[in-house]
């Protein structure tokens, strides 16, 4: 019958030659191999004490921006949910109270903002859609968690500390203003 493949082999009934039969080449053989392995480059780095090289374009955690007065910000307009395909962004907008001024760019600011770090496929849409320059996305690693809520990432997360901004100068290729 015509095989429908050509990866059959046909097997062969030979008789095992005297070294075949006490099979201590083969057993050399493979030991040779894995020392040949102690002394290759290794593929693997110890994360977290060692990290790859990332592209300076590298799509990670996102951060959620202050202006230079350190005031956030978003307006919780929504554009960045609307335009995520995974629906990974919630928020709850709120009004901006008189004597917030401070706090917050716009009269109106996200309450809520949460990212959902399972969902996220860290496509970049809704940096490209933010107007206010208020999310980017960082070189900055998602941590790993052995809890799924966890992953839900608050604005405790998001939002830069006025004392500990984030360099998102390489992303920022185009002149929003
Ligand atoms: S990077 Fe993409 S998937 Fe992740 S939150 Fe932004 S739009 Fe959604
Ligand atoms: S991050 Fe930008 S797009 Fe998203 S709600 Fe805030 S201002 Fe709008």
């Amino acid at each position: 019958m015509k095989p429908l493949t050509q990866r059959s082999k046909s097997v062969s009934n030979k008789k095992m030659t005297f070294m075949e039969r006490i099979y201590l080449p083969a057993i050399f053989g493979g030991m040779w191999i894995t020392l040949k392995h102690f002394f290759k480059k290794k593929n693997t780095v110890s994360y977290p004490e060692e990290t790859r090289p990332v592209a300076p374009i590298y799509r990670g955690q996102h951060v959620l921006k202050r202006d230079d007065e350190g005031r956030e910000r978003c307006t919780a307009c929504g554009l960045c949910a609307v335009s995520c395909p995974a629906e990974a962004i919630t928020m709850d907008a709120a009004e901006r109270e008189n004597g917030d001024e401070h706090l917050y760019r716009e009269e109106k600011y996200a309450k809520k903002y949460e990212i959902n770090m399972l969902r996220c496929i860290f496509c970049g849409l809704c940096e490209e859609a933010c107007p206010k320059e208020a999310i980017f996305l960082t070189d900055r690693i998602v941590d790993a968690d052995f809890g799924r809520g966890e992953f839900i990432y608050g604005k405790d997360k998001l939002v830069e500390k006025v004392d500990e901004r984030i360099d998102v100068s390489k992303r920022q290729v185009w002149d929003y203003h």
